[in-house]
């Protein structure tokens, strides 16, 4: 399979190279530039904001630019552009996404090319001049938060955002008591979240792995990938991926292979995608997975949208497995 991004660029990178570049990526320099602006009054009381086209606030010396300067600069085009009021401040411009992210101490500093954002009131014009002008922005997304992406259930209709501008693709660094794990999202197709220390999923993982030797896990609701790779990564003996959206399909397989799980594309078995040493991949209906598997896995992981009852996805795999963990 081509690593190529679906932009046509390079923008997908092994773990172990996201890994290097990343460490101290946000970190200011002794010669950065501080800004102290206040969130809930108008960006324009505190700022001109035409000295905010250019270089403003950007650091001679590493070229970085503090976050807040850069929503400024973001707010000023959608000003600019009639998206948003004059007395508009910096509490509401639109999600900053970093690329590649990781929980930090102190507002980040931004190289360029490191932002993903997401506002529900763009257009595909202002999208461009934001990709123009602002160094940092590499994809603008349409859509709002609380929208979650991706498909609930078999009955329910898949949502995603727009793509206005630039690329989508963004990578996770999650932290795990194995190793860390890279987990590239196409935005647009993959729901949000925002990297913990150490996330209470991955803790739930953990609990349930320490409890058998090597055990067989089927991750029924895989998503991008996350728990069913730090699964692999603890030294479990096999490994399923499922799930019913095929982008979180696609997105898991890049992640297999970028964290270093060599696969091949096969469709030899009823919704199977590709195969790796000790893991298949799947793209089907928790409900059919007991059609495909009748051997005994001793974890079964459930991780389920937001206000989703679990109990149904529950009852669909309790047969085919010793445990089931709910996320
Ligand atoms: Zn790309
Ligand atoms: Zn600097």
């Amino acid at each position: 399979m081509d690593l190529r991004c679906k932009c046509g660029s390079d923008c997908l990178k092994p773990a172990s190279q996201i890994l290097k570049y990343s460490k101290n990526l946000y970190s200011s320099c002794n010669k950065c530039l501080e800004f102290k602006l206040k969130k809930f009054s108008p960006l324009n009381s505190q700022l001109n904001l035409n000295s905010l086209d250019g270089n403003f606030g950007k650091c001679l010396n590493c070229d970085k630019r503090h976050l807040d300067i850069v929503m400024a600069h973001i707010l000023k085009i959608m000003i600019d552009y009639g998206l948003k009021d004059k007395e508009s401040n910096l509490r509401d411009v639109c999600v900053p996404l970093i690329t590649p992210a990781y929980p930090t101490k102190s507002v980040p500093y931004l190289p360029e090319d490191s932002l993903v954002i997401l506002s529900g009131k763009m257009d595909v014009i202002c999208a461009n001049e934001i990709l123009k002008k602002v160094p940092e922005v590499r994809g603008v997304l349409k859509g709002y938060m609380n929208d979650t992406v991706g498909i609930k259930n078999s009955t329910s209709n898949p949502h995603t955002y727009e793509v206005l501008a630039g690329c989508d693709v963004r990578c996770d660094i999650i932290n795990t008591p194995w190793d860390f794990v890279c987990i590239y999202k196409y935005q647009s197709q993959i729901h949000i979240e925002f990297p913990k220390p150490l996330s209470p999923k991955i803790r739930g993982l953990k609990k349930i792995l320490d409890e058998y030797d090597n055990p067989t896990v089927l991750d029924c609701t895989c998503g991008p990938g996350t728990l069913g790779i730090a699964a692999l990564k603890a030294g479990a003996r096999k490994v399923i991926f499922n799930d019913l959206w095929y982008p979180a399909v696609e997105n898991t397989i890049i992640n297999l292979k970028l964290n270093g799980y060599p696969l091949e594309v096969s469709n030899n078995r009823k919704g199977l995608i590709a195969t790796g040493n000790n893991f298949e991949v799947y793209c089907l209906d928790i409900k059919e997975l007991p059609t495909v598997f009748n051997n005994q896995f001793n974890i079964c992981l459930v991780d389920t949208f937001p206000k989703i009852d679990p109990k149904k996805f529950v009852e669909s795999v309790e047969d085919i497995c010793e445990e089931v963990l709910i996320l």
